[in-house]
């Protein structure tokens, strides 16, 4: 068997974080990210998509290494919040570099990305166009529309964007009102398994578009949003089918334009340039059974649905787990099925129950449970201190 490129430079991030683990013997629970790794993904997706403008998604992983080391290796931003503004500019964005995704903002929220030279803003609603004309006079806005999410884990559903129809009305008065339409804006779903996700969104940002120019506006860009995947316990489609499928799609729905047109593309991926990046350090707190003739144990671990985990919801991200007995099994190498539960007394505080995990039948208080594959939407998902528990503490390796 021949190891790729891609698994030897995991091999020697899983090397540096266990390096790092078991000398610093830092408290538990805790995520560690391998800050080359961020750097490996971002470059893969660069060269995957070469003539696309990425815009690092803060909510992903906002450590501010992560967010300083993607500002050097010349990442833009897609930030929802004042918070996240003030975190890119102090690690080295540019505030042309950034662009406030959010449709749902404060009119002062607004002005202050405006006042910190914020100019692109992303909208989908007749309120959030003219607060932005009033606030972000003369900035440019892109209008998310719906999508149908099919192919993905987590579908955004109907919360953000509006109709193609209503998009292309409010590009028209982003224009009377002094914005400049920049073009249209939508995001696939995350953790979308197909590659071709994109496609129906790209032919209806083509359509807008087409209409838009063809009145004698100017808009000129289509941002695709998020949703490049990561590797779980199941590995997505690789990269390179992506940037073939959504450039082949843009290509054929923009080329079909009369006339043809080679759009501006943006991207805004944030789980696939940080899950693979970051382990989970956690500690067994207790191994027990429900009755005697329950064949599956409880493994209750010191991280939970509260303390970063929120992806465990409906079981939809199923990480990868590696125990410190794994190397040391009973003879025979026993395991047998677990439910996997966090420390807190919410009853919703199960993380597996319905995915088949099988561990070490000497598994027990003390051992610890590493979780792969966590560094997208953990530590920014952490409660302040839900039963007194405290936030998921981060750690980077260089
Ligand atoms: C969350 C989010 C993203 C990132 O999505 P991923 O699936 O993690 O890539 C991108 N754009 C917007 C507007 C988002 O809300």
């Amino acid at each position: 068997m021949t190891t790729s490129f891609a698994d030897e430079r995991l091999h020697e991030a899983m090397a540096r974080i266990r390096r790092f683990l078991d000398h610093d013997q830092p408290d538990t629970p805790c995520l560690v990210i391998d800050l080359p790794t961020v750097r490996d993904r971002f470059a893969a997706i660069r060269s995957a998509l070469p003539r696309v403008g990425i815009f690092y998604a803060v909510k992903a992983n906002p450590t501010p290494d992560v967010v300083g080391l993607l500002a050097a290796e010349g990442s833009s931003f897609d930030v929802a919040s004042p918070a996240e503004i003030d975190l890119c500019l102090e690690r080295g964005a540019a505030p042309e570099a950034i662009s406030y995704s959010n449709p749902i903002k404060k009119a002062r929220d607004i002005a202050y990305a405006f006042s910190r030279g914020v100019r692109l803003f992303v909208s989908d609603s007749e309120q959030d166009v003219r607060t932005l004309a009033e606030h972000a006079p003369g900035a440019s806005v892109l209008l998310r529309i719906l999508v149908n999410s099919k192919g993905s884990t987590y579908p955004f559903g109907k919360k953000f964007g509006c109709s193609p129809e209503m998009a292309t009305d409010l590009l028209r008065l982003a224009a009377e009102l002094g914005l400049v339409p920049l073009g249209v804006a939508f995001h696939a779903g995350s953790q979308q398994l197909d590659p071709n996700g994109w496609d129906g969104a790209i032919a209806d940002a083509a359509e807008i578009i087409g209409k838009l120019r063809a009145e004698g506006l100017s808009p000129t860009t289509v941002n695709l949003g998020g949703g490049l995947p990561a590797g779980y316990l199941t590995q997505p489609p690789p990269l390179a089918e992506y940037a073939a499928a959504i450039t082949a799609s843009i290509a054929r729905h923009f080329g079909a334009l009369s006339g043809g047109f080679a759009p501006e593309v943006m991207i805004e991926p944030g789980r696939a340039v940080v899950a693979e990046s970051g382990v989970i350090r956690s500690e067994v707190v207790l191994v027990s059974r429900k009755s005697y003739s329950d064949e599956r144990r409880w493994v209750f671990l010191d991280i939970g649905r509260y303390g970063g985990l929120a992806e465990t919801e409906g079981e939809a991200i199923a990480y990868p787990l590696v125990t410190s007995r794994d190397g040391v099994l009973l003879p025979g190498g026993q395991v047998g099925p677990v439910v996997l539960a966090g420390p807190t007394c919410d009853a919703d505080d199960v993380l597996y129950q319905n995915t088949c995990y099988e561990l070490p039948l000497d598994l027990r208080a003390g051992d610890h449970v590493d979780l792969l594959g966590a560094g997208a939407y953990t530590a920014s998902y952490s409660s302040v201190a839900f039963n007194g528990f405290p936030p998921l503490a981060t750690h980077c390796v260089r």
